[in-house]
């Protein structure tokens, strides 16, 4: 990918500074499959995280910690980035590459 990527933290927004405003990435289709099945693996890695207990859990009223929290905002957040990314990628198995 070109562009300039800026990395702050662990549950920071990456930003992608796109550097040539016209450049085009050409993916085929064994790369929208890799990037659906990448997002796929990511939701049940931090699925499985978040439903995790911890000690910091057992100290929150709530029940559940700030890490354990965002482990379940990161699943819910890559399951709707695969949604809006399935509408533009192109089905897996499907037509010629
Ligand atoms: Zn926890």
């Amino acid at each position: 990918m070109s562009g300039r990527r800026e990395h702050r933290g662990r549950h920071e927004p990456l930003v992608i500074t796109i550097r040539r405003p016209r450049a085009r990435v050409a993916l085929a289709r064994s790369d929208g499959e890799l990037i659906m099945a990448a997002l796929a693996d990511a939701a049940s890695y931090r699925e499985w995280r978040a439903r995790q207990w911890c000690e910091s859990c057992d100290a929150e009223p709530e029940g559940t910690c700030e890490d354990h929290l965002q482990d379940g905002a990161l699943t819910g957040a890559y399951r709707a980035l695969a949604a809006r990314l399935a509408d533009v990628l192109p089905e897996p198995g499907g037509g010629a590459p």
